[in-house]
């Protein structure tokens, strides 16, 4: 099936037009409350500001902006229930690490991930229809919802309790949408978060030191990120996959690899032809 060349440009101009609302502010370095317990070599990819081997296509464009959309709605519905919420509070750049909590309720101090999801990935999480029992809401957002927890919690907007939205992007009448994910706030989860804030920091001093970490995701090191068979990586879904797959599982000296070198000159050279 072709994608219309006309609804890819519309796809494109919404993707042009909301996308300040998802970047950073901030110029050096640093990773986002979002990169939690994601593949530390991915995310040295990007603040090392290595071009995609493999970029989102347009298909995936689409997908993107459809969840953008989506997020967008679900927070418009929360705010037009309840003026109490608010959308997107940024809270700056705390120990190499930047975000925003999606909404923030100024009357019970909570801060809530809201979260679209492919109906395979709601059902698991949410329904249990695919597996028997629901697995719940998945541990990348929940550390993501602390840690945005940890950047927002002052004065100005203590925060009580976390939550995780989930919303079903294929929902038809008649079946679940929307499934919510609480818990308090407390010094034991803080301390998980923590944890997470300090892999990241170090992933971006490891970046400044000119080194890309090593292929590893949520402990475990990734040894063929070109082994599509391997699901339990998310190595089918990155943008740096096959360039990931030519480097060794250890960390990497930028200047002294071919691969990488080639790579961005690559990436210069695509970048000046664009302009
Ligand atoms: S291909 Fe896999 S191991 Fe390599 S950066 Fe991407 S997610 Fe990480």
């Amino acid at each position: 099936m072709d994608i219309d060349p006309q609804m890819a440009q519309m796809v494109a101009a919404y993707i042009e037009a909301t996308k300040d609302k998802y970047e950073s502010r901030f110029d050096e370095p640093h990773a986002f409350a979002s990169d939690a317990l994601d593949c530390s070599r991915k995310i040295g990819f990007r603040i090392a500001e290595i071009p995609a081997s493999n970029p989102i296509d347009t298909t995936g464009e689409f997908a993107m902006a459809i969840g953008r959309y989506i997020h967008d709605m679900a927070q418009g519905a929360l705010i037009m229930r309840d003026r109490r919420w608010k959308a997107e509070q940024e809270w700056g750049l705390l120990d190499r690490v930047s975000g925003r909590g999606d909404v923030y309720h100024t009357g019970s101090n909570i801060v809530g991930e809201i979260k679209s999801m492919a109906p395979y990935a709601y059902d698991l999480a949410v329904t249990g229809v695919r597996k028997g029992l629901p697995e719940g809401v998945k541990a990348e957002h929940r550390i993501q919802a602390l840690i945005n927890a940890i950047g927002l919690d002052s004065e100005e907007m203590p925060v009580d309790t976390i939550e995780v939205r989930y919303v079903n992007k294929a929902a038809t009448q008649g079946k679940t949408v929307f499934a919510t994910h609480t818990e308090p706030f407390n010094i034991g989860n803080r301390a998980e978060a923590d944890v997470e804030m300090k892999r990241l920091r170090s992933i971006v001093e490891t970046v400044e030191e000119g080194t890309l970490p090593k292929r590893n995701f949520q402990g475990k090191d990734v040894t063929n990120p070109l082994d599509m068979k391997n699901w339990k990586w998310p190595c089918g879904y990155c943008r740096y996959q096959t360039l990931c797959g030519k480097l060794p599982t250890g960390r990497v000296e930028v200047s002294q690899s071919d691969e990488l070198q080639a790579a961005m000159i690559y990436g210069q050279e695509e970048q000046t032809d664009a302009d």
